[in-house]
């Protein structure tokens, strides 16, 4: 990458036509460096973004006009009708950094090297404007993505029908492996334009000739480095050697390793290259937590959080319009005073919104990214980034919004387990390390509700707040009562306050911790897409090199071995895509000259073992045998 901050072509700039045929290729690199202060820049045609920071009450926003549809700022990229329709229908509403910086390069055909975290937007980096090419009159492949996993390889295809939902005749295929070979090839057979796959079933379906590439235009490595580290890199080469020549290679990557590198330099064709980089930035005032909670589990654990850390104001940032009305109206449930800020929300209501906020008829503030930009209100006491922002530059506007004039502020972070890899990403840009939480147990969300209820009733106490009449009538009754029920004073209070619980449980019962036991948690599908949390493979093996295998484990052969240069990555990769294992159910691995052994859960069925025995790795079959036990 050059020292240049950013170097930009003049074709990249403005909108594009919306389809641009053929395969141009570019003389010069372009090489975008996209950094905080770059990152408004880069979407030079769109003023909703160029807002200066402090000032979007004054401008109008997103939307203005509530006569008019909203106009969504991916248009200006020259998407058609259909795919705008495609991400309104999901509330996409404002492209993320790599998005503006990839989309008009693929849009014009170019190879494109991307370094950028995950949870960047890089699916509708490369989705939309590959979409935009298509020729969904031909029912030939002509996009063909390569993923790590099963679940990324589904991931990505849903949301390519997620764009496509309002495009017609484009149809959309994952193969990978552990799914019906037979399946496939008739999907195949009835015609795809784009395949979405692992590079084992990939590479089977092209060598049984039942997935023809001769009319490629566009291949994506997703998550390169992921594939290198699963032992898969052979299996891409191979598949990108059997490429038409004229074809479009886009990679995207977390990191960059050197084998990565090569791989560009050798396959791709002048690539731009866009790296999303993080930005420093100054949240000394505010005090900054994550914790980490699986997907599903998240609104609960922001209930959790809320109760235990709540204060005054609080905005709660989430990635989709759609999902800020989903939170918004399970925290409404439990009772919180919740307003939503997005770029559905006309501007006029927008402002009525923030003066309520401001004055504590609204304590909390369900937002997008784009609609609380610059929004500044002093009273603001904890943000909680309920979906993590795309990078450092919208954590620090958003952390921003509290430990305001010279207050001091809370800012709580979720992660997914998937997610936790990009955390330190974050920490550089505000400099400062984000502290882990847990989410709040039974223990302290009880304590909170045992404090909470001393204090009102001191309050109640100190300030009475009914009319004179009415507590003289209160009065009355209470005295009534206490001579008929013969009861002590202490008596009387108790009832009263429990009565004042409307016949609710004060406490919660049950486990002292959140999390733990609770059924499908982590979820396997998290578990699984966590490898960066996997213990190496080597060290497994060497711990106990010597033993049987596991209780509850079975010892498999397989017959590769050094001989054919395995690695433990090349087999744990082949057989968690081929039988569905997560990574970290597979066990130890020994490799020896010519074969080496695994360790597998017990209960394989049959036909896994079937599909395990053709699996091939480093071009050999696996032949996979029990190893008597
Ligand atoms: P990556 O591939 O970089 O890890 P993804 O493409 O999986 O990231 O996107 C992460 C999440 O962000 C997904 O839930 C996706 O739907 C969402 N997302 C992507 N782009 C946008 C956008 N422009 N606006 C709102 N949400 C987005
Ligand atoms: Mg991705």
């Amino acid at each position: 990458m050059g020292k240049a901050a950013r170097v930009r072509d003049t074709h990249s700039q403005g909108p594009l036509p919306a389809c641009v045929e053929g395969f141009t290729r570019l003389q010069h690199p372009v090489t975008q460096i996209i950094d905080g202060s770059t990152l408004a820049g880069a979407a030079d045609s769109q003023a909703a973004i160029e807002q200066p920071d402090e000032d979007v009450l004054a401008t109008p926003a997103v939307v203005d006009d509530t006569s008019q549809p909203p106009t969504s700022a991916f248009a200006t990229f020259g998407l058609c009708r259909e795919l705008l329709d495609g991400l309104a229908a999901i509330g996409f509403e404002e492209p993320s950094p790599i998005q503006k910086a990839a989309i008009p390069e693929l849009m014009l055909g170019r190879d494109l090297v991307g370094q950028a975290q995950t949870g960047t937007g890089k699916t509708a980096a490369f989705g939309l404007p590959l979409l935009e090419r298509l020729e969904p009159g031909l029912r030939t492949p002509q996009v063909l993505v390569l993923t790590p996993t099963r679940e990324l390889a589904m991931q990505v295809a849903e949301a390519f029908n997620s764009y496509a939902s309002s495009m017609k005749g484009v149809k959309v295929l994952p193969i990978y492996g552990g799914a019906d070979f037979r399946d496939q090839i008739q999907h195949l057979r009835r015609g795809v334009q784009i395949v979405v796959g692992t590079p084992g079933r990939v590479m089977d379906h092209m060598r049984q000739g039942t997935l023809d590439l001769s009319g490629l235009r566009s291949l994506v490595l997703d998550e390169a480095d992921e594939m290198l580290r699963m032992g898969f890199i052979d299996d891409v080469q191979w598949v990108l050697e059997q490429l038409p020549a004229e074809r479009q290679v886009v990679l995207f990557s977390a990191t960059m390793p050197n084998e990565i590198r090569r791989i560009s330099q050798k396959y791709l064709n002048d690539p731009a290259e866009v790296t999303i980089r993080q930005k420093a930035a100054d949240g000394r005032r505010i005090r900054q937590r994550h914790l980490v909670v699986n997907g599903p589990q998240k609104l609960e654990a922001l209930e959790r959080v809320l109760e235990a850390e709540g204060s005054e104001g609080v905005i709660i940032f989430a990635r989709t319009k759609a999902i800020t009305l989903t939170v918004a109206e399970s925290l409404e449930q439990h009772g919180y005073d919740v307003a939503v800020l997005n770029g559905d929300v006309p501007q006029n209501q927008r402002e009525r919104t923030i003066e309520r906020l401001r004055d504590g008829r609204v304590n909390v503030l369900v937002a997008t990214d784009v609609a609380a930009r610059g929004l500044d209100v002093d009273r603001i006491g904890l943000v909680i980034n309920y979906d993590i922002p795309f990078d450092g530059e919208a954590y620090v506007h958003r952390i921003g919004r509290t430990g305001r004039a010279g207050r001091n502020g809370e800012a709580i972070l979720f992660l997914t387990p998937r997610e936790r890899r990009f955390l330190g990403g974050l920490e550089r840009a505000v400099n400062q390390p984000i502290e882990a939480m847990e989410v709040p147990g039974n223990a302290s969300i009880n304590q909170h509700r045992l404090d909470r209820l001393r204090e009102k009733l001191t309050l109640a106490l100190q300030q009475p707040a009914g009319n004179p009449e009415e507590r003289a009538l209160l009065g009355e009754i209470l005295q009534r009562v206490a001579q008929e029920q013969s009861c002590s004073p202490d008596q009387l209070a108790l009832a009263a306050l429990e009565l004042s619980l409307g016949g609710k449980p004060l406490l919660l019962q049950g486990e002292e911790r959140w999390g733990q036991s609770r059924p499908g948690a982590p979820s396997a599908r998290d578990r699984d897409r966590d490898r960066s949390e996997r213990r190496p493979f080597q060290d497994r093996h060497s711990e106990r090199s010597e033993d049987g295998p596991e209780e509850n484990m079975e010892r498999f052969r397989i017959e590769v071995g050094w001989r054919d240069r395995v690695k433990p990555g090349n087999i744990v990769g082949a057989i968690a895509n081929e039988s569905g294992l997560t990574g970290r159910s597979i066990g130890k691995i020994r490799i020896f000259d010519a074969h080496s052994t695994v360790d597998l859960p017990k209960g394989m069925p049959d036909d896994v073992f079937a599909d395990l025995r053709r699996l091939r790795v480093m071009n050999k079959e696996l032949q996979i045998s029990r190893l008597g036990s």
